[in-house]
């Protein structure tokens, strides 16, 4: 098969949905619950598939275990994994516009940015490729007559468990590694948001066939947290957890996997400071700001959610802000016009809107938004105004809980001092912006406030290349890179004797 032919059967649309899920390269449906996904812009049920339960995980599981030690698999040399990974690239990049159709149905977001987030997929698998095919095992310095190598093997298998907000960029950044390394996958995509994960199982599933590789390799397994995900960190042959998801999801595993000893990636929420110094340039300052928090509907585990402003400039910005803010265009995921999408699901509005109620009655001021939009178009979607507070003490809990939606909470500040403690009082550490145009304020800055990643004039940019992850309760390890690669793999040191003597017993 080539790029050129159709892919259509890779990627059910939005209105054929699948209704099975994918054990180890088979389809059929899950013995678990139902779970139905709907579209939030319309609240009409997209799909209700059959989960995976716990027996389906045990049987996705030991296949899996089966597939990663297949020696068609494990003696694959690199550039021939990597060859599968460009395949896999090929096949999202043909069925880009599809794909973007079913996410942004089964998520609620703005189609273009579900097509950036396809290409992004298929250029994570392009990158993860080229690293493989450059990543060196080191020759170590000898202290005697040896040769010492460290290498790097696959894990096994590797369980690979994503949240709903941008499910195919977090579906990726964990397949092209783990599947690069050499590792078989369990794939437990959210209850909420299963198809994107699906589709995805389908290119994957094609370019094994293609290469004639066990289709063990993957499993699509979506069901309940609590009962496939758990089951998954539970089984003994699955040999890691890259986890994404909510800091609570997240300990709970890492609870799990002490007892297995066995090692996890964990990147988890956020509650990220982005900052307006007295120098910052204002156009630029206000279009950073506002994409950093409603883009995606503040969906994004970095979304830059806590709004610091100099006191000098706190009250003009924030005029500007609300201003702007008004102006956003609220609508459905498919209106190309749309700026800010309904939330992923009827019930997290409703949570959105009990923060912002709870803000209230804190003592916020709600400077604009703090309620669904009203209308005809918007009566039966999930949407919420993007909305701006002030007037809250640091402590209150919508200045430190992560709200995930388009809430942002403003603060000024005095000097840096006071910045800095207010930006780092909380138990997140996953990102920053900072707005200036004093190269050295930023550097300093930049050092001083916890973050995993810091965008000076900057936001919401990735590079594959770069790593990915947070500090404190916001995550454990990082993604991407090439250090991306290595947490799928683990280390072996080898000692090749060199002498023709025998071994004295005094070793020195
Ligand atoms: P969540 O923690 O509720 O769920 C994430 C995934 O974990 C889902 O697939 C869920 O089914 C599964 N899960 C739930 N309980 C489980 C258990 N006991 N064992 C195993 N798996 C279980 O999070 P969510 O609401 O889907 O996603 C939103 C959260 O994800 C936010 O906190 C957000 O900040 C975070 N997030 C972080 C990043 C990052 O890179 N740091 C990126 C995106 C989202």
């Amino acid at each position: 098969m080539t790029v050129e032919e159709p892919t259509e059967h890779l990627v059910p649309a939005p209105e054929r949905t699948p209704d099975e899920v994918l054990i180890a390269g088979e389809w059929r449906p899950g013995g678990g619950a139902p779970v139905d996904t709907v579209d939030p812009a319309t609240g009409r049920t997209l799909a209700v598939l059959r989960g995976a339960d716990a027996a389906d995980v045990d049987e996705a599981a030991r296949r899996a275990a089966r597939a990663a030690a297949d020696p068609a698999w494990r003696r694959l040399p690199a550039h021939r994994r990597a060859r599968l990974l460009h395949r896999i690239a090929d096949l999202v990049e043909a069925a880009a516009a599809r794909l973007a159709d079913l996410q942004t149905a089964d998520t609620g977001k703005c189609r273009g940015e579900t097509l950036a987030l396809v290409h992004s997929a298929a250029a994570t698998f392009r990158y993860t490729a080229a690293a493989l095919e450059t990543a060196e095992d080191a020759l170590t310095p000898a202290r005697g007559d040896y040769v010492t190598l460290s290498l790097h093997e696959p894990i096994g298998v590797i369980g690979a468990i994503t949240p709903w907000n941008s499910p195919i960029a977090s579906d990726a950044q964990k397949l092209a590694p783990a599947l690069a390394a050499g590792n078989a996958v369990l794939l437990k995509p959210a209850e909420w948001t299963p198809l994107v994960a699906l589709a995805l199982g389908r290119i994957v599933r094609q370019a094994l066939v293609e290469a004639r590789l066990p289709t063990g390799l993957l499993s699509v397994l979506p069901g309940p947290g609590a009962v496939t995900g758990d089951a998954i960190v539970r089984h003994p042959a699955v040999g890691k957890i890259t986890f994404t998801g909510g800091t609570r999801t997240g300990r709970a595993i890492a609870h799990t996997a002490a007892d297995k000893l066995m090692p996890v990636s964990l990147e988890l929420g956020g509650k990220s400071p982005t900052v307006v110094l007295e120098d910052a340039d204002l156009e630029q300052a206000l279009a950073g700001v506002m994409f950093g928090i409603f883009s995606s509907s503040g969906q994004s585990c970095i979304a830059g959610s806590r709004l610091f402003v100099a006191r000098s400039r706190y009250d003009a910005f924030l005029g500007e802000l609300v201003a702007r803010t008004q102006e956003l265009r609220v609508g459905p995921g498919t209106d190309p016009a749309a700026q800010v999408a309904p939330l992923v699901h009827h019930r997290h509005r409703d949570g959105v809107a009990a923060y912002v109620d709870r803000a209230r009655a804190d003592g916020a001021r709600v400077l604009c938004g703090g309620a669904p939009p009203e209308g005809e178009r918007y009566r039966d979607g999930a949407y919420y105004l993007p909305t701006v507070l002030d007037g809250l003490p640091h402590s209150a809990p919508a200045c430190q809980e992560e709200i995930f939606g388009p809430v942002l909470v403003a603060l000024p500040f005095d000097d840096e001092d006071d910045l800095v403690a207010q930006a780092n009082d909380t138990v997140y550490g996953l990102a920053c912006g900072l707005w200036t145009r004093n190269a050295a304020t930023a550097w300093r800055l930049a050092r001083r406030i916890d973050a995993g990643t810091v965008w000076v004039n900057t936001y919401k940019q990735f590079s594959s290349s770069t790593p990915f992850g947070g500090m404190k309760d916001s995550g454990l390890g990082r993604e991407k890179g090439c250090d991306g690669l290595r947490a799928y793999q683990r280390q072996k040191s080898l000692y090749w004797g060199t002498a023709s003597d025998p071994l004295p017993w005094a070793l020195g």
